[in-house]
């Protein structure tokens, strides 16, 4: 079966009713620590990026995979987002792709990652078959991002404040663009914080473009509990709305993004991780 990469329901809308993704969570860890994210809280009933049942090793994983397309063979994707960062896990990232290219080599491979520590695997990835990757990218200025950011670690070293920001955004950007340089599919998701970085998206769509990223998905705050953001306001179509239609006149933007979990699987509009989570669990004992 051959590969058709134009089969991703996230990157192409037209395909979101008839292909599905499933999102292997075997990256528990993550390099940086966004104000909006708590990873405490894995329930199956909550639907938010760093949600997850379970963790997965790589060689679970790719048996839940078999598993999966066996009851969903309308699975196109298969992708790692957490629920933590995969190159804050690059071994077990890359073991799951080495996997899911031998046995699964028409499926489609997608990364999520914040950018922090995706450098140093960019020929691996390409030469796994991964066409699509997602870098978060939420502020284009140290200033801002030093607000989005309480720490970023580089190895055993953690930066905070601007300084942290500055790092990170150095890495993200030289991300987009060695990623584009190896052929590969760039999303950029940038999180909408009021207050924090709404005056700012446009700028993030425009430097983005400007490194040859593809497609840009303003995704509005989801106010998590226990985190330095729970207080803020969750931004509603009103606000959502006119910074897409301004961000569209540099980049392409993603208009039909469901915030999903790190163990999402299936179409993108009727999400089966519930009714999946069996297999998930049974596939991490
Ligand atoms: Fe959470 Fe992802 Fe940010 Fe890491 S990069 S702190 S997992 S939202
Ligand atoms: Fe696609 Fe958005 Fe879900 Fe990621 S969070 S898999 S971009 S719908």
């Amino acid at each position: 079966m051959t590969k058709d990469i134009t089969k991703h329901p996230c990157f192409n809308k037209s395909e979101a009713g008839s292909c599905g993704r499933v999102h292997l969570p075997v990256a528990p860890k993550c390099n940086i620590q966004c104000n909006y994210c708590n990873r405490k809280y894995d329930c199956v009933n909550e639907s938010r990026p760093g949600v997850t049942s379970s963790v997965l090793k790589p060689f679970q994983a790719a048996e839940y995979m078999d598993k999966v397309l066996e009851k969903e063979p309308r699975i196109t994707v298969a992708g790692i987002a957490g629920p933590g960062d995969p190159f804050a896990n690059p071994a077990e990232t890359l073991e799951t792709m080495r996997l899911l290219n031998r046995k699964h080599p028409h499926l489609i491979f997608c990364l999520s990652t914040n950018g922090m520590g995706i450098l140093p695997y960019l020929d691996d990835i390409a030469e796994l078959g991964v066409s699509h990757v997602t870098i978060t990218l939420s502020a284009v200025d140290p200033a801002i991002g030093a607000k989005i950011y309480s720490w970023v670690r580089d190895g055993n070293v953690v930066y905070r404040g601007e300084q942290g920001a500055k790092v990170l955004l150095e890495r993200q950007l030289s991300a987009i663009k060695g990623l584009k340089e190896r052929g590969i599919v760039v999303k950029v998701n940038s999180i909408l914080i009021p207050g924090v970085n709404e005056d700012h998206l446009v700028e993030v769509a425009r430097v983005a473009s400007e490194l040859g990223a593809d497609i840009q998905n303003i995704i509005p705050l989801k106010p998590t509990a226990d985190t330095p953001f729970a207080h803020l306001p969750e931004p509603g179509r009103e606000t959502v709305l006119p910074l897409r239609k301004e961000a569209t006149t540099f980049i392409e933007q993603m208009t039909h993004c469901k915030r999903c979990r790190a163990d999402a699987v299936g179409l993108l509009g009727d999400d089966q991780s519930a009714s999946l989570c069996g297999t998930l669990s049974a596939c991490s004992k």
